[in-house]
């Protein structure tokens, strides 16, 4: 089987060529068109000699993934199913709102997470997406966002399928990829990882040069309501996230997003309020407070909203910011934690 040339560095690439007897910046060129240009054919690389693009074609093959399906939610949000070189699928979601168009994409083939809410914990995990394909998700959403929106993506979440922080080393090179000039010259500012709370690896990656944003799916801040809707929270619990998330803050200087949805008769009373504006007030902070988006069972249902505004009312008192965000691509099973691979057994 011939070797994925995206998987080699731009070293491994110049190395390349000198085994070949040629100069090592035709290393640099290849790694320009499969990182800046996004070009994959080996014929368009149009300032290699031709012998050397038989040379690169005979030795590599470029593991794109492809969209597989995608569909068109009545707000507009655009889910595409991806189709991974191994036949596996994951999914992601392009969320165009005034003047930004955001990207959702996934880190995982399932997830091994277990939280009780959410449709890809079911899937379990299958396994870790690669770095490239990762990547895949951003340049396909690019040129899908200009077909459909006339704009380019603006934003970046990790909010898909699967625990990017269970998937790191490959969720860091990706997010090197997507913001270095060599790469896609994003922001890292504009770049969002969406975690369940794994405390070591959220110490870790705050020791890392590699920068963006960090959001935690919070849901509860007493312990034993986190443990039963997030079972894995068991071995993780809220003190030891929060010593986390105080290093990341100190590392970093950027504020944390706690994602929180409020459930009927689980965490929506008083008591649920206070703990969580203590929790809050612990840590550089802001809170999103997301809507539930059902996933086909009766377990869990959306609290009223007297309960959700008043959520805001506390922490706005206590001087915490808090928003309330309304779902997008309900309709197409597209929205936060709906992601699953419905079609996974269809697309190999
Ligand atoms: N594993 C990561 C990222 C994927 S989930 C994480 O947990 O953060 C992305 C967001 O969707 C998380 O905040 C998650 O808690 C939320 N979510 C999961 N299921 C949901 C549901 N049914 N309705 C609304 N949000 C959900």
């Amino acid at each position: 089987m011939k070797k994925n040339i995206r998987s080699l560095s731009k070293e491994d690439l110049r190395q390349f060529f000198i085994s070949q007897k040629e100069k090592p910046f035709r290393g640099d060129q290849v790694y320009e068109w499969l990182w800046k240009k996004s070009v994959y054919d080996f014929n368009e690389m149009t300032n290699i000699p031709l012998s050397l693009r038989n040379q690169l074609a005979d030795n590599f093959a470029v593991n794109k993934s492809t969209i597989h399906t995608h569909q068109q939610s009545n707000d507009g949000t655009l889910k595409n199913v991806l189709k991974l070189c191994d036949g596996n699928i994951v999914e992601f979601v392009i969320i165009p709102k005034d003047n930004r168009n955001t990207l959702c994409i996934s880190s995982q083939v399932g997830c091994s997470l277990n939280c009780k809410f959410c449709a890809t914990a079911k899937l379990k995990r299958i396994r870790n997406l690669e770095y490239f394909e990762i990547y895949d998700q951003v340049i396909l959403a690019q040129k899908q966002s200009q077909e459909y929106f006339n704009k380019p993506i603006s934003n970046i979440v990790f909010m898909g399928m699967g625990e990017p922080l269970m998937n790191y080393e490959n969720l860091l090179i990706a997010i090197q990829k997507i913001t270095q000039e060599e790469g896609l010259g994003l922001s890292h500012k504009r770049i969002t990882v969406s975690t369940s709370g794994i405390p070591h690896t959220i110490k870790k990656v705050a020791d890392q040069s590699v920068k963006f944003n960090l959001a935690v799916s919070l849901h509860s801040a007493i312990q034993e309501k986190r443990e039963k809707i997030m079972p894995f929270s068991k071995k993780f619990n809220l003190e030891s996230l929060l010593v986390s998330l105080q290093y990341w803050y100190s590392k970093t200087k950027t504020k944390i997003t706690f994602e929180y949805i409020v459930f009927k008769n689980i965490n929506d009373t008083i008591e649920d309020i206070n703990a969580l504006v203590s929790y809050c007030k612990k840590i550089p902070c802001k809170v999103n407070i997301i809507e539930y988006n059902p996933i086909g069972d009766d377990e869990f249902l959306q609290a009223s909203s007297e309960i959700t505004d008043l959520y805001v009312k506390k922490l706005n008192q206590a001087d915490i910011s808090a928003t309330i965000r309304k779902s997008r691509g309900k309709d197409i099973d597209a929205a936060c934690g709906q992601l699953a691979n419905k079609v996974q057994k269809n697309a190999s």
